[in-house]
């Protein structure tokens, strides 16, 4: 049985726990928090976990529910940590980790929200709820609702997919659907709460929701200690558990890293990590009001009225106190906010499908947008254990994500295919069979640095790809294929770069194939005249995340 007080953190007041009191009795202070008895917890807890499995319920004694209730559990919680090996090595980070929520019941880890905050109402008796949404929240209060036996009223806005909208009907929430921003669906569905006096969700200050948040950290916390040492024989036997130097979320209104930053903190008064993780919260441009008031250095963040984005899910525009909190435990854990464009979240969901088989929803792609740009800025190090929370998958790839041509219409005429069966069949066939691909040989005498480019183009566009692994392996294919494109190494062994490039530019065939040289080193001014004029550019290794590399090869295909 959990014991816990609700802590006021604006006069330190502390109350016992009842899920319809909003604000502290003594201040009126909406910011409350949970708070255990730590002494007691750091002789015994670590101990309890032992036999227990590996879901979110595991971590009960920290959370604020006072008997779990397994009845209402759909399986949330204890969702794989898995190494992005390839992402790894196209950004010359090896050790980012991937927190896989999309593996949750509804595939969100808004269940882990919806989970505990339904089970400590399910305690409380209460029976009717009320939540504002941009479509995941509303989808696991549904379910869990629906198998409390609470009726949910789900607030979402216009923008909202259909698809969504349907699937919070299907658990048999009632929708609202508000034509007009987030932050005003908020404020009508808070009014209809209050009049109605219904229990409402209140964002990051629902005291249930940031704790839930919590068992990221603790889950993170043992499958980074079982990867990393994998001798130790568990967390649970350990005395040092791991933490990532950074954890690296999308976010709208932050209860993602207030929550995580507080499981660790809590882990580390416990005794059982070193130190808490570095916070990186990603905004989305059009709508970035957190990194917008952390760049300018603002307790406050200004609102966002009129949010630009095509993920409305990450549409907070006015975060409110969330930001002045987030913002001190940013700076607290030396974290950073930043923002990225939707056209580089579309891309990174795009890169992260491709490398490493993870589909996920746009409003996830961000975070890893924010993972590229921070590595690629320096903020986060090479050496840096990282984990990225990727979540929900709910929401079925959208049209203009995938742009023009993702499929290709075949239709069949029946007259033809009566008449001339194989003639119909090959025409169509020549409507699938793609268009003439760009042609690309990459020539390179590791077989990692060919692998990493060649996944690299792959993941953004469709060519042919050839591959050489020394100089005169690259003539004979070169002479043979006649690529579009070269992408040469210079530092190979017996014939290098220099040699096949003076090759190829001897031979009239060969002479105006557009070449970018890829070198490891700097060089020399004897080595960059041999160079002048004979290729399209030169781009240094470690270089090829930068869109820079992509937009070479792109423009040398023109
Ligand atoms: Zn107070």
């Amino acid at each position: 049985m959990s014991s816990f007080v609700i802590k006021c953190l604006d006069c330190g007041f502390t109350d016992s726990y009842f899920p319809t009191s909003a604000s502290c009795p003594n201040c009126n202070s909406n910011w409350r928090e949970a708070q255990y008895d730590y002494e007691d917890l750091a002789k015994t807890w670590p101990h309890q976990l032992s036999d227990r499995p590996f879901d979110l319920w595991r971590y009960r004694e920290l959370l604020p529910v006072r008997n779990p209730n397994p009845s209402i559990s759909l399986g949330e919680g204890g969702t794989p940590l898995i190494r992005a090996v390839n992402l790894g090595m196209m950004l010359g980070c090896p050790n980012i980790f991937i927190k896989d929520e999309r593996q949750e019941p509804t595939s969100s880890f808004k269940d882990r929200q919806a989970a505990v905050t339904i089970a400590a109402l399910k305690e409380a008796g209460i029976t009717e709820m009320v939540a504002a949404s941009t479509g995941n929240v509303a989808i696991s209060y549904s379910a869990y609702a629906a198998r409390a036996g609470i009726k949910l009223w789900a607030f979402v806005t216009s923008l909202v997919p259909a698809v969504k909208m349907r699937e919070i009907a299907l658990y048999g929430s009632q929708v609202i659907k508000i034509t007009g921003s987030y932050d005003q669906t908020k404020m009508i569905a808070a009014e209809f709460a209050k009049q109605r006096g219904l229990y409402l969700d209140m964002g990051a200050k629902t005291i249930t929701s940031v704790e839930a948040m919590k068992t990221m950290a603790m889950e993170i916390s043992e499958q980074l200690t079982a990867i990393l040492d994998p001798n130790s024989g568990g967390a649970e036997t350990n005395p040092v558990w791991r933490t990532p130097d950074w954890y690296v979320q999308a976010i709208s209104g932050g209860m993602g890293p207030l929550g995580v930053h507080k499981g660790f903190s809590e882990l580390k008064t416990l005794g059982l990590v070193d130190g808490i993780p570095a916070l990186a919260s990603v905004q989305v441009e059009g709508c970035a009001p957190m990194v917008d008031g952390w760049k300018r250095g603002l307790e406050t963040a200004e609102v966002v009225t009129n949010p630009r984005t095509h993920i409305e899910t990450l549409a907070t525009g006015d975060p409110g106190r969330a930001y002045t909190i987030l913002r001190q435990k940013t700076m607290e854990s030396s974290g950073v906010f930043e923002s990225v464009t939707d056209e580089e979240a579309f891309r990174a969901m795009h890169v992260l499908a491709k490398m490493e088989g993870i589909s996920a929803e746009p409003a996830a792609a961000v975070a890893f947008a924010g993972l590229f740009k921070l590595i690629r800025a320096g903020v986060i190090k090479p050496s840096s254990t990282v984990v990225v929370n990727c979540t929900g998958h709910t929401m079925p790839t959208e049209k203009h994500v995938l742009g023009e041509g993702w499929t290709r219409d075949v239709v069949l005429s029946s007259k033809v295919m009566e008449e001339t069966p194989q003639e119909g069949l090959l025409a169509a066939l020549n409507r699938v069979a793609p268009d003439r691909f760009p042609r690309i040989a990459i020539v390179d005498d590791s077989s990692d640095a060919r692998r990493l480019i060649r996944r690299i183009l792959q993941s953004q566009g469709n060519y042919v790809l050839f591959e050489a692994s020394d100089g005169k392996e690259a003539l004979d294919l070169i002479n043979r294929e006649i690529p579009d494109l070269v992408i040469l190494d210079l530092m190979m062994p017996e014939l290098d770069g220099f040699s096949v490039l003076d090759a190829l530019k001897a031979k009239p065939e060969t002479a105006n194939i557009p070449i970018i040289v890829s070198t490891a080193k700097e060089l020399t001014l004897e080595e960059k005249n041999r160079l002048e004029g004979q290729i399209k550019s030169l781009m240094q290794k470690g270089d090829f995340m930068n869109d820079d590399f992509f937009n070479e090869v792109k423009s040398s295909l023109n």
